[in-house]
């Protein structure tokens, strides 16, 4: 029991760390996700209710419809993985462990067919993001401390991120994106002028970690998409938890990802 649970704050730690940092604004749409309705029948029994804090993503489609095309995107992709090669320092120790789990979770994810491509990064900080088109990073320091539960679970939320297509929608939200659309449209290799100014927005974006950052809301997407994905995949959601449990949106995340788990069991 201690140990499902210390394994369940884990995860949701390190999600919280790796978002905690991107999580941009903090636009509470629930303030709590439990609401107690306790009410005294005949025989005075009081029974607690709880929200479904993952309704708004049950029926949820995904598509690329009214953002990038998906060609578009995994240029995109591709333009700023050779942004993040530059800024931070790649390695190829561990990395066979991160492609396994990281395609497990993919394949069973809703976007099953997008080409994934796991990276890890040389980096003391926990962490982990993911770039349009199916790029994902975890930190040495992230892979060292987890076992691979609870890796999968960080795998599956960062998959959970590119299946909602959360970058994309955000860099909809950018004064450029048209430019931006449009250089990716013409982008026809990595070389050339189109390819050069491309990457200077790009690279001022990957510094300013503006497509790793998401709304809470978002996150909870994420969550959402990422429990299911890693329990389809045959990992232990259980694995789905936070390190540092004093972060704000921690109890509620593990709160939730507990709600799901207990949902899946019943059915
Ligand atoms: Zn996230």
């Amino acid at each position: 029991m201690k140990r499902n649970k210390l394994q369940l704050n884990f995860a949701l730690v390190i999600l919280t760390l790796l978002c905690a940092i991107t999580v941009r604004t903090a636009v509470f749409t629930k303030p709590s996700i439990y609401r107690s309705s306790a009410w005294l029948g005949e025989a005075k029994t009081a029974t607690i209710e709880f929200d479904d804090p993952y309704s708004d993503f049950r029926n949820a489609r995904y598509s690329n419809a009214g953002l990038l095309s998906e060609a578009d995107e995994i240029k995109l992709g591709m333009q700023l993985h050779r942004e993040v090669t530059k800024r931070f320092r790649l390695t190829d120790v561990g990395l066979d462990r991160v492609e396994r789990l990281g395609q497990r979770c993919a394949r069973a994810s809703l976007r099953p067919n997008l080409l994934y491509k796991f990276h890890v990064i040389q980096a003391r900080e926990i962490n982990g993001f993911s770039l349009p088109g199916g790029q994902v990073y975890v930190t040495s320091a992230l892979l060292r401390l987890a076992n691979d539960n609870e890796l999968a679970s960080v795998l599956a939320h960062e998959v959970g991120h590119i299946v909602a297509r959360h970058s994309l929608k955000t860099l909809r939200q950018k004064q450029d994106y048209n430019e931006i659309a449009k250089s990716l449209g013409e982008l026809t290799g990595v070389a050339g002028d189109v390819a050069r100014d491309l990457g200077v927005a790009l690279g001022q974006m990957v510094g300013e970690g503006f497509l790793a950052v998401h709304t809470r809301d978002e996150e909870r997407e994420a969550d959402f998409l990422g429990v299911r994905g890693m329990t389809r995949a045959g990992f232990d959601p259980q694995g789905m938890g936070t390190l540092f449990s004093d972060h704000p949106d921690a109890q509620e995340r593990i709160e939730n990802t507990r709600y799901e788990i207990a949902r899946m069991r019943r059915r």
